[in-house]
């Protein structure tokens, strides 16, 4: 069996540095019409402010049958940056807990529910931040980068001291995952990481690298789990050059750029219809807690 996490962010054109959501309120009715194709659900992880801002959009995704989850308040730094980034600060372990509770108090207002699923921002997580999802009721956090980290590869409960270890906590941290099978040449490991391959190289190539995973997982007797991590704004045309927001411009890499809208719609598209051919399933985030506490008691019982 192979089990899959359809996530998307939900957050401002390119991530951050714009204040715009044309990629939010234009792409994501097109992913709920390529879910709805495949009879599939899935998980949109919204920033408080894009909820605040675009409470159309976060009824829509609730109307069609989708899950609501969180990402952040304005997709801050709220867990360890793995590199650093002028202008945007990590928040002070001592002001995670609260953040997370005004974000996660935003999202709920818009959604008509307490959101139980949350992603960090860049899958910057940390052991404060699944703490404090853990006091505010989460069950699922899909935060952890595998690239990075290169050691869990199933759903797992973390570690009070250590977020990237095992341990005691009622939260299901869901690893997102990376094509560990193949030799890295970034020194973040970055280069193993499937976003944003499906819109860049294509669903064909991402499929290479999925086989190439879940060939990983079976030699080592694990059942391959795959967590996607997507954006709403990949599938409109986002702007090339320099985009000016006031009072200056930001000038995105190409790569953040390139092929987003009908191309990135198509390889989605694609990329869920090989899957299902392959058997997986699809599951949203607050599912796989339940499911997953259920596996391991069957594998004790065995
Ligand atoms: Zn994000």
């Amino acid at each position: 069996m192979m089990r899959v996490v359809m996530g998307f962010d939900c957050e401002t054109d390119v991530g951050s540095f714009t204040p715009f959501y044309n990629g939010l309120v234009h792409g994501t009715p097109t992913i709920l019409d390529v879910l709805k194709r495949h009879g599939i659900t899935a998980t949109f992880f919204f920033t408080g402010d894009a909820a605040r801002k675009k409470p159309e959009v976060v009824r829509l995704v609730c109307d069609s049958g989708h899950e609501v989850g969180c990402h952040s308040l304005f997709h801050e730094t709220v867990g360890d940056p793995l590199f650093d980034i002028p202008g945007i600060y990590p928040l002070l372990p001592e002001e995670v807990e609260n953040r997370l509770y005004r974000a996660t108090e935003v999202v709920e207002e818009f959604a008509g529910y307490r959101p139980v699923s949350f992603r960090a921002p860049r899958l910057w997580g940390s052991t404060a931040v699944v703490n404090a999802l853990e006091k505010l009721g989460y069950e699922a956090d899909a935060s952890y980068p595998m690239y990075y980290f290169r050691e869990r590869l199933a759903p797992y409960h973390p570690n009070r001291e250590d977020w990237t270890k095992e341990g005691t906590l009622k939260l299901v941290e869901l690893p997102n995952f990376a094509d560990l099978s193949m030799e890295s040449k970034d020194p973040y490991g970055r280069d193993m990481d499937q976003w944003p391959l499906f819109r860049t190289a294509g669903a064909g190539v991402l499929m290479r690298h999925i086989e190439g995973y879940t060939g990983y997982c079976k030699a080592r007797n694990v059942e391959p789990f795959l967590c996607f991590y997507f954006h709403p704004w990949e599938m409109y045309p986002m702007p090339e050059g320099e985009i000016h927001y006031g009072e200056c411009s930001v000038r995105p890499d190409p790569f953040i750029v390139k092929n987003c809208g009908t191309y990135a719609v198509e390889q989605l598209d694609r990329l869920i219809e090989t899957l299902r051919d392959r058997g997986a399933q699809f599951f949203q985030a607050r599912q796989i807690p339940q499911s997953y506490d259920k596996q391991q008691s069957r594998t004790r019982i065995q």
